[in-house]
């Protein structure tokens, strides 16, 4: 029996930023009070409690903060990605992220390995954010 992937659910207040994804773009929320980077999307600042917070491009270069491989699927409809990097990823502007890794073999990935980002076009209206080595 084949399962469906699981999809992001997309709320009005993380649309910007599935959007962005899918214009190959990755964008984070910034404070325009405290200029703190915010991840994941929010209505008001992890830091200040301001709601002014506007979307801001970043560079979608990072290392590795931690990581896991999986072996066993997380979800049946993934059973074809195994083996399966899951890792934090810092960004250079700051925030972590939780993602895959791609186009690395398990063996290779390791702690504070720079990486950029990689938008994973799953079908016709869903792009995943992941990164793959520099
Ligand atoms: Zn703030």
């Amino acid at each position: 029996m084949n399962f469906p992937r699981p999809l992001p659910a997309v709320t009005d207040v993380s649309r910007p930023y599935w959007q962005a994804a899918r214009e190959h773009r990755l964008d984070l929320q910034r404070c325009d009070d405290c200029n703190q980077w915010i991840f994941y999307p929010r209505q008001v600042c992890s830091e200040c409690l301001s709601s002014a917070l506007s979307w801001r491009q970043v560079s979608g270069l990072g290392s590795i903060y931690t990581y896991t491989i999986l072996h066993v699927p997380p979800h049946p409809g993934l059973a074809d990605d195994l083996p399966m990097i899951v890792a934090v990823v810092k960004l250079d502007e700051g925030p972590q992220l939780t993602t895959n890794i791609v186009d690395c073999r398990p063996e290779d990935v390791a702690i504070d390995m720079p990486v950029t980002v990689y938008f994973d076009d799953i079908d016709d209206t869903t792009t995943l954010v992941k990164f793959k080595p520099l």
